[in-house]
């Protein structure tokens, strides 16, 4: 049974935790090292060096198509009311069990703010109007993410497939010790320490 609580309510009840990758996807991923044929001719790909810079490409041995692989791009927002953020407790991998705060991929042919205010009303049902730029987060062989701050206009809060647990926690209640990602302890500790408070995570 999903359930969503907001400030002064009940705790969700405990989730299993699970740092474990992905059953689904952990061995199906876009790199350089597994992808095989072109996208445009299904030609097989060759590493090749490709100029000007000669870095080594997968190139198509049909078509010349260069097959250039970039970080994907993640849009998310840090929802804040009464001094509180909104956490969403993942229901998948990765991070099943762990908390971070509203966001996902953004879609082709979309902006990025646009994205961040998508994933936050499909995985909260609330609608949010973005606030400023909180940070940009970027690590090796990773997404990059993208966070906004925001606040709620309206909406009421409901759980996805994504998330079995949604709470607004004030930064003493931050379960640092339970977060999915690197960039949901950046992101938090920024935000609590821009609040003027010290972090504990
Ligand atoms: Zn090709």
């Amino acid at each position: 049974m999903t359930v969503a609580r907001g400030a002064g309510g009940s705790r969700c009840p405990p989730a299993c935790y699970s740092r474990s990758v992905d059953a689904d996807h952990g061995h199906r991923f876009l790199a350089p090292h597994t992808i095989k044929f072109c996208p445009l001719c299904a030609g097989t790909l060759a590493v090749q060096s490709v100029p000007p810079d000669h870095r080594e490409q997968a190139v198509c041995t049909r078509c010349r198509f260069i097959f250039y692989l970039n970080p994907k791009l993640v849009a998310g927002t840090i929802p804040e009311r009464d001094g509180r953020v909104l956490l969403t407790r993942r229901s998948i991998n990765p991070g099943r069990g762990l908390w971070t705060f509203p966001g996902g991929f953004v879609d082709f042919g979309e902006t990025v703010t646009d994205a961040a205010v998508r994933e936050t009303f499909e995985e909260t049902g609330l609608r949010v109007e973005l606030t400023g730029l909180h940070n940009v987060y970027s690590y090796p062989a990773a997404p990059v993410i993208v966070v906004y701050r925001a606040k709620v206009i309206d909406g009421a809060l409901t759980t996805c497939d994504e998330n079995d647990c949604l709470e607004w926690r004030a930064p003493a209640e931050i379960p640092w010790e339970a977060l999915a990602f690197p960039s949901t302890r950046e992101a938090l500790r920024e935000w609590v320490a821009g609040r003027g408070e010290m972090p504990r995570g």
